[in-house]
């Protein structure tokens, strides 16, 4: 069983059980995941903070960083592609782990007001580097919809969750 924390058109989040991730795949594309708020059957991943964010210039200079991020994507494709889900997901966490630690080590740490300073450095109203902290969904996106550089992380305590 996996468990999907979920959004619907209407930014309502929710929590899902499925057999597997191609279980997921079907159901949402059939319509039969639906918003337990509202009813819409149009549902998204959501991918829960912490999040890191990098300036382009700062990418092409750290190029350990950019390794890391890959990496996670990488990790990430292969799970959503069926690989064994625990050999997956194993591989994703040894990545995740060390890509925060990556993280830790060279950016700054700005909490909850990640959205806020992530905006303003890519206004060139902050020092240019790379942050992480705290943002919810719905920022992320909002991040991304104005052209910021957003990566999202799992909190890796949430898999010791409904154990
Ligand atoms: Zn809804």
């Amino acid at each position: 069983m996996i468990r999907y924390q979920l959004l619907c058109e209407h930014n309502h989040e929710f929590e899902a059980w499925f057999r597997d991730s191609a279980a997921y795949d079907e159901q949402a594309h059939n319509g039969e995941v639906q918003c337990p708020f509202c009813g819409n059957d149009n549902v998204r991943k959501a991918v829960m903070a912490p999040a890191i964010a990098t300036s382009r210039k700062e990418e092409v200079q750290n190029e350990n960083q950019q390794v890391a991020i890959e990496a996670a994507e990488k990790a990430a494709d292969d799970l959503r592609a069926g690989t064994d889900p625990h050999e997956a997901a194993q591989m994703f966490m040894d990545v995740v782990k060390n890509l925060q630690k990556h993280v830790e080590d060279t950016c700054d740490y700005v909490g909850t007001d990640f959205a806020e300073e992530a905006r303003a450095i890519h206004y060139g109203e902050a020092e240019e580097r790379g942050i992480y902290g705290e943002a919810t969904p719905e920022q992320t996106e909002e991040l991304r919809d104005e052209g910021i550089e957003v990566v999202s992380l799992p909190k890796l305590t949430d898999k010791d969750q409904n154990s």
